[in-house]
């Protein structure tokens, strides 16, 4: 069998890594004229982190990443709704990774060029069409200025190309562009101080302005970090399309961002000299979609973010293609016909990942903050006044489980 992988995001080359540990082969089609480390912080949780360690690559993870050992939720006023530990800490097996993506990106690419050789990676083919008959699949790439480049066919197509996926987009075409939820997410990373373990993540702000902040890698000196920042802040109605197309490279506006950036107050971490002090930062409009009927279409699929595009909140959109990745291989593997696979695939996985995208538009489990300042918008004495540690913990751990990555039992989080 040979499947035909669309895009070489971290959702599509994981997808090849899977397939070949099973003994199919594939193919790599990407827009891009090369796989470049792009973007800046991201979170990868303990369940996709125990896949990637049974492809063998926590050892590389670590030489580039930082194992997340603690979770803070503020108040805006910098008062602590909520604090938990993470990953190993947590009673896990494998560790959460705070990382940047492109260097998570270039681990799996890498690793792709190692196992399956660089030939398989085809960079510069933009999917175009493609039809299927009872034999297969037939696609056609294009470069950037629309010249065919490739005609391929396989088994079955696999598109893992994202929020704009041509591959959803011809399996729904009336679907339209992605919905924007009014809030504009600005984002970098700059080496600066350790703050509270090293390792550790704060989520601070209130229910229209959030900031978070964690450290993604190693430092220039042992006494610093590379440490992402990410301010989340209502700026829309979220019932228009957003000011500037959705693009995850797309240059913020620093001017745009610091009047907000004002209205935080965060212990342990100065965040306004942090931010004013990157020299580069990215801004980027919270665009999902709303979860599909089905993925499948007899040999064609979705995978990653051009099945179930999420808000960026939870860590959870590289986490949950990585899941996708693994769950197809596997039905692949065992499965008489693909077509039947790719239907298991869909059913196993889009429920669980169409509740996250909908559990991620009521916040997420940030929204415990939200619950809190809905009550106590001037701050708090004693958080327990304010809502019970039994109401945050289910705010929380109801994600959690959702999600797929509940704490160990026995484990629990640290009284606030
Ligand atoms: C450049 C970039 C930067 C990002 N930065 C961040 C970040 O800083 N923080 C964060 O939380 N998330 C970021 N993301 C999103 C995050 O990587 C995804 O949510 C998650 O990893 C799921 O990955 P995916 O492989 O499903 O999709 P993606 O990571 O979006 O990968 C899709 C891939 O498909 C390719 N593609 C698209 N259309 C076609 C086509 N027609 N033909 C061939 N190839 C195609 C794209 O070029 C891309 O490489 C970024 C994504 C990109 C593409």
């Amino acid at each position: 069998m040979k499947a035909i992988i669309v895009g070489g995001g971290i959702g599509g080359l994981t997808t090849a890594l899977m397939l070949r540990a099973r003994g199919i082969a594939c193919e790599i089609f990407e827009q891009a004229d090369t796989i470049r480390e792009l973007g800046v912080g991201i979170n990868t949780l303990p369940h996709a982190m125990r896949e990637l360690a049974g492809l063998g690559l926590l050892p590389k993870l670590d030489e580039v990443a930082i194992r997340t050992d603690q979770l803070y939720y503020l108040n805006r006023h910098g008062q602590e709704v909520w604090r938990e530990a993470r990953g190993i800490d947590a009673g896990h097996d494998v560790p959460q990774f705070s990382i940047h993506r492109g260097r998570l990106q270039g681990v799996i690419h890498r690793a792709v060029e190692e196992r399956l050789g660089p030939a398989i990676i085809h960079t510069g083919c933009r999917l175009g069409a493609f039809t299927q008959d009872e034999g297969g699949v037939t696609a056609y790439f294009f470069d950037r200025s629309g010249g065919h480049v490739h005609t391929v066919r396989g088994d079955i197509l696999i598109g893992a190309d994202g929020i704009h996926s041509r591959v959803r987009e011809t399996l729904f075409p009336n679907e339209g562009p992605p919905c924007w939820n009014g809030l504009m997410l600005w984002r970098g990373a700059r080496d600066w101080p350790v703050f509270l373990t090293g390792k550790s993540m704060i989520v601070a702000g209130g229910l229209n302005a959030k900031v978070v902040v964690y450290p993604i890698a190693e430092g220039s000196s042992p006494a610093s970090r590379l440490t992402n920042w990410a301010v989340l802040v209502k700026i829309g109605e979220g019932n228009a399309p957003p000011p500037r197309k959705e693009d995850w490279s797309r240059p913020g506006r620093r001017e745009e961002l610091m009047p907000h950036v004002a209205r935080f107050s965060v212990p342990y971490i100065d965040v306004k000299s942090l931010i004013s002090a990157t020299p580069e930062l990215y801004e980027y409009p919270t665009c999902d979609r709303d979860p599909l009927p089905y993925w499948s279409s007899g040999r064609v699929t979705l995978l990653g973010d051009a099945a179930h595009p999420m808000y960026p909140v939870g860590s959870n959109g590289a986490s949950q293609a990585i899941l996708d990745a693994r769950c197809l291989a596997d039905l692949l593997a065992r499965s008489e016909h693909p077509r039947q696979a790719l239907v298991e695939y869909e059913k196993k996985r889009l429920p669980m990942t169409a509740e996250i995208v909908r559990s991620n538009r009521r916040g997420g489990p940030e929204g415990v903050i939200d619950a809190v300042e809905q009550l106590a918008p001037d701050g708090f004495d004693n958080v327990e006044n304010v809502l019970s540690y039994s109401q945050r913990e289910a705010i929380v751990r109801g994600y959690a489980t959702k999600a797929g990555f509940a704490a160990v039992p026995g484990l629990a989080a640290v009284r606030a």
